[in-house]
């Protein structure tokens, strides 16, 4: 049993086709590593031949198509130096459009025959408003061949992987090698039999076959819709348990006291009226903190809405009771920000703030350390590095964790090393990421939630606009306006997942042209990336805080926490490449001050649908949570990125936002197993409990066990 389900972790180095050098890229390159990598590397569409579309139906959101139609004018050109390319007219009955094909040229002159009538199929270019289809597949067409609804899987490659033989069609070979020596064996079922028949689902080693070798849609869908399941139920049980387990678990540090230091804040220290939503979620807290349970709150509220505040007086609650606090930030630059801001506050009411970050060493960091230790320091702030880091605190009444929408089930399971006795320390988890309600409960399953909804008084809304690269003289126009008014101005550049490597180039790029624009002396410019070492981002940072430079090119890693009210303009690049989540993240680095400040978004002139729509909405609301809702409309099952990775749950398949159904689905038969056989000890439901206990992502809880 054992041997047969390790026989999916061989290395893909060994499987048929692979090799050593093919394995390296593999990995490198997806992530795949293991036979069960490659089985998991699922198609992220299907290739549908059983339709021929017209050429009028082209649109700005075609990708593939297939056509029927006449071939002619099929001509053979030399091309800049770089051999000959062949190129062609393709017709139907709706109109023309050009083929060409830049290698073989020769080759597939032969082959075509000139006004003959074809099945073509390919995918559909634009290039300067011109549109063309390259290396079509291209058959002849036969009246009495009836199309057959046949499903080719489609998967994500690289260049690189291409290169060397593994597009799509390579790495389809590769699973069609997985699956001659693969067996039902070889994937166990784990999910309870009732499970899968009240669900309807198909069997885990059935829907991997359903996945890569689909006959027709009604397969896919099974496939899908199992393997989707899995992906909501594990962490879901994961967390209902968690939850199950805190609320069982009775002991939690009571602060009880709420007297000096926090009243010293609130009376001499507080410059403004705190709004009516931030004493509304202290109230929350504080009703949290008495309890005599540990505290597992996520506090949302949008960019500007005071959160920091609330986290200053949360960690008051504790000092006043005698222990001690710890603040994190997802960088260095915002734990420095957080400690500038919040240092001199707490200085006033005698308690003594400290930064720790990878930059402080030597005997400053002994120092701090040891002021940890024995109980001198009350507050330590730094990077969500403190956890893993062998900090010692001398009691951890607190712990708040700014940004950081991501900080899972198992990261927070770290914080209990921290304690001092068997007691926990409460946990206060902050985020300007709104999350529509239908969704807070699944991705935060085991937190409590308070909402800001609520911003200070007197802020002016960020006026928003789309612009084309038609307009860019004006945009730069605009820019040197408010500069020339002593405003600031940031100029965003997409983060590209893929390759590291572009992004630097995309951005330094940009900024060559923005120094362009912006000529020294008359413009100082700062450039801000992730690739630069902490201190030197730091430095770059603070001449942009400190308003020695008035333009900050950056890419994104200013998206939180960054504040710099005397900055009136950001102008994004490539907008259409954001998510809006993330658009909403950077837009409200600006719109901090008195003054009116605007947003940017700059686009591609031909823009899809689906892009449209979301660059409208970002014009149209500045409100987190219309955003977030909209986000959630919008996202196709197309989306890689964003709903498919929050907290703990990380999805290779499942869509938050396009697969609510299944979601519920599996919900609900987390909470029914749990109400049945809270420990799993049943028979039926020994495969999955070996199997949670096995798999490490999913350890936390499962691992205490038994
Ligand atoms: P965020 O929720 O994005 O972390 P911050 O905590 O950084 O927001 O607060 C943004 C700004 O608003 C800060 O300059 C802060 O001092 C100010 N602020 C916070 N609460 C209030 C309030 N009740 N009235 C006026 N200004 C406030
Ligand atoms: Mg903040």
């Amino acid at each position: 049993m054992a041997v047969s389900s390790d026989f999916i972790k061989t290395s893909i180095e060994f499987l048929k086709g692979v090799g050593p050098s093919k394995a390296e890229l593999l990995g490198k390159e997806l992530g795949i590593f293991t036979f069960y990598d490659l089985l998991t590397h699922y198609p992220f569409r299907y290739v549908d031949k059983s339709k021929i579309s017209k050429l009028s139906d082209i649109t700005y959101d075609t990708e593939y198509i297939q056509l029927k139609g006449t071939l002619h004018s099929l001509k053979e050109q030399g091309f800049k130096g770089k051999g000959k390319r062949l190129t062609g007219k393709f017709q139907d009955e709706s109109g023309t459009i050009e083929l060409v094909w830049f290698q073989g040229a020769k080759w597939m002159k032969n082959v075509l025959t000139s006004g003959a009538e074809y099945l073509l199929y390919g995918k559909v270019n634009r290039y300067r408003g011109k549109l063309t289809i390259a290396h079509p597949e291209m058959e002849k067409w036969d009246a009495s061949k009836t199309l057959k609804a046949s499903f080719e899987p489609v998967y994500r490659s690289t260049e690189k992987l291409s290169k060397k033989g593994l597009d799509s069609k390579g790495i389809f070979k590769l699973v069609q090698n997985l699956f001659a020596q693969l067996q039902p064996v070889h994937i166990p079922e784990y999910l309870p039999l009732q499970i899968l028949q009240k669900n309807g689902l198909a069997h885990r080693f059935q829907a991997f076959q359903f996945i890569h070798f689909a006959q027709d849609f009604q397969q896919i869908e099974q496939g899908q819709e199992r393997i989707k399941f899995e992906e909501f139920f594990l962490p879901q049980l994961n967390m209902l348990k968690a939850k199950l387990q805190r609320q069982e678990n009775t002991s939690g540090l009571v602060f009880s006291r709420i007297d000096d230091a926090f009243d010293r804040f609130f009376h001499d220290v507080l410059e403004f009226e705190l709004t009516g939503a931030q004493k509304r979620v202290l109230r929350e807290i504080r009703q949290d903190v008495v309890q005599g349970k540990q505290m597992n709150r996520l506090l949302q509220g949008d960019v500007g809405s005071g959160k920091t505040i609330v986290a200053v007086m949360t960690a008051l609650m504790a000092i006043d009771n005698g222990f001690q606090a710890a603040i994190m930030a997802p960088t260095e630059i915002l734990a420095q920000q957080h400690y500038n801001g919040i240092k001199p506050m707490l200085q006033k009411v005698g308690v003594r703030a400290e930064l720790l970050t990878g930059s402080i060493k030597g005997q400053r960091r002994k120092d701090i350390l040891k002021a940890l230790r024995t109980g001198h320091l009350h507050v330590l702030i730094g990077t969500h590095a403190l956890i893993e880091d062998p900090v010692e605190f001398e009691n951890l009444g607190i712990a708040v964790i700014d940004e950081q929408h991501r900080f899972g089930v198992a990261q927070r399971a770290k914080l209990w090393n921290k304690a001092s006795t068997d007691i926990p320390p409460h946990v206060l988890v902050m985020t300007a990421t709104p999350i529509p309600r239908t969704l807070a409960m699944t991705v935060y399953g085991d937190l409590d939630v308070s909402v800001i909804d609520e911003l200070p008084p007197g802020r002016k809304p960020v006026k928003t606009l789309h612009r084309t690269d038609a307009h860019r003289l004006r945009v730069h126009g605009f820019l040197k306006e408010e500069i020339a008014k002593g405003r600031q101005a940031y100029i965003v550049y997409p983060l590209i997942e893929e390759s590291e490597h572009f992004e630097l180039k995309d951005l330094m790029s940009g900024f060559e042209d923005v120094q362009r624009v912006f000529p020294y002396p008359e413009y100082r410019t700062s450039v801000v990336h992730g690739r630069m070492k902490p201190a030197e981002k730091d430095a770059e940072m603070q001449r942009f805080v400190k308003g020695e430079t008035q333009v900050m090119v950056a890419t994104t890693v200013i998206e939180v926490g960054v504040n710099v009210p005397n900055a009136s303009v950001m102008v994004i690049e490539n907008a259409e490449r954001f998510g809006l989540a993330q658009l909403h993240q950077l837009r409200g680095r600006v719109g901090r001050g008195a003054d009116q400040s605007y947003c940017v978004l700059m686009t591609k002139d031909e823009l899809n649908t689906y892009a449209k729509k979301r660059i409208q909405t970002m014009v149209n609301s500045t409100d987190g949570f219309v955003i977030a809702e909209a986000d959630l409309e919008l996202r196709g099952p197309g989306d890689i990125e964003g709903t498919r990775q929050s907290g703990d749950l990380h999805f290779k398949m499942a869509n938050l936002a396009s697969d609510q159904a299944v979601l519920k689905k599996a919900r609900y038969a987390a909470i029914q197993l749990l109400e049945q056989d809270p420990e799993l000890e049943l028979n039926e439901n020994w495969p999955l409990r070996n199997f949670l206990q096995k798999s490490t992502a999913l350890a936390g809880y499962w691992s205490r066990i038994s």
